[in-house]
């Protein structure tokens, strides 16, 4: 089968690889769509993991059942949780799958084979039906939506509430998007690219975007929300976000870290201890979350797939990641056709 894979820092290729074989447990899918993640890209910038068959974010046709014979037939269309927990480490058994110590150790796209491919094997009970209401762009929009549902979960955010985000990438907005379905009244998101900042003010999730660059950027956050925000969700990942997330959060004020950084990112500890601001992070989602965000799709409840603006193959995966990347851009997700 064809399959993109990482070739290099900043390259990958179009190479072809060996199609996965029924063995009576994985069930088979063939790959219809797929998207593009944020982390993908961060994979891609590192380029370290030659080889490597990224793509978490996917939904097929079923083309052997695997384990789930009685279930799933050939042709029903399906989407995976793209979790491996290992079910033994303690939390795992406290139900808390995506925090599993051993998670990473065979991570579909991440540390294992993923779906930038013409088929992908799945683990069975990863394996979810999709209704016919959520199409084949929506599925692949499930994955990054849980974050976001996680993200706003955390944040306990309730009718009435003034929230913050921080970065207006796919994350960020989908962020926006649960927080107003949670009942925000008002929502500022603060973005350093016009292009995204525009796409979001389009989208109408947000009340106010401001320019993250802006020197008097804090000032007008703190105007803005009459006194501070409840919740801010740090989606951007850089210390002048962080820092202008806790200066803009109102005493005893939530901040939430969604974005995800490598490297040490220093933070205004004086203002945390002085206003006794809340720093929780969050990773991935719950299985309970994905399934949530699956059905809150099916219900009309949240609209993602208006967030896709391009639709490639596997010959224009590499350069869907160029464009993402250039920070010049308003796309904030491309989803890949093999
Ligand atoms: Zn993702
Ligand atoms: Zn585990």
């Amino acid at each position: 089968m064809k399959a993109v894979t990482v070739a290099g820092k900043k390259q990958l290729k179009v190479s072809e690889t060996n199609t996965p074989k029924p063995d009576g447990n994985k069930v088979i899918l063939e790959v219809a769509k797929v998207g593009i993640c944020g982390s993908d890209l961060h994979m891609w910038e590192n380029g370290d993991r030659i080889g490597l068959i990224m793509g978490h974010e996917f939904c097929g046709k079923v083309v052997d059942p695997g384990a789930l014979k009685d279930t799933v037939k050939v042709g029903d269309r399906i989407t995976v949780l793209p979790l491996n927990p290992c079910g033994k480490c303690v939390n795992c058994k406290q139900g808390k799958v995506n925090t599993c110590v051993n998670g990473l150790a065979a991570s579909p796209g991440i540390t294992a084979p993923g779906a930038y491919a013409e088929f992908y094997a799945a683990r069975p009970d990863m394996v979810r039906s999709l209704p016919d209401s959520v199409s084949d762009a929506e599925a692949t929009m499930i994955e990054p939506t849980a974050v976001a549902l996680r993200a706003v979960h955390l944040a306990g955010i309730k009718p009435g509430d003034k929230v913050l985000i921080t970065g207006g990438g796919i994350i960020g907005q989908l962020c926006a998007a649960w927080a107003r379905i949670a009942g925000a009244s008002y929502i500022a998101l603060s973005e350093a690219n016009p292009k995204r900042a525009e796409k979001a003010m389009e989208m109408g999730d947000v009340d106010k975007v401001f320019d993250a660059k802006d020197e008097d950027l804090v000032k007008k956050l703190q105007a803005a929300s009459k006194g501070g925000f409840d919740q801010a969700l740090e989606c951007a990942a850089v210390a002048p976000a962080v820092n202008t997330a806790i200066q803009a959060l109102k005493f005893e004020g939530k901040m939430i870290l969604v974005g995800v950084n490598y490297s040490l990112v220093p933070i205004t500890t004086l203002l945390t201890v002085l206003h006794e601001i809340e720093i929780k992070g969050t990773i991935g989602y719950s299985p309970k979350e994905f399934d949530q965000s699956l059905e809150m799709m099916a219900k009309k409840v949240i609209d993602t797939e208006r967030f896709i603006s391009a639709t490639v193959g596997l010959d224009g995966v590499q350069g869907a990641f160029e464009q993402l990347t250039s920070g010049d851009t308003s796309d904030i997700k491309i989803i890949i056709e093999p």
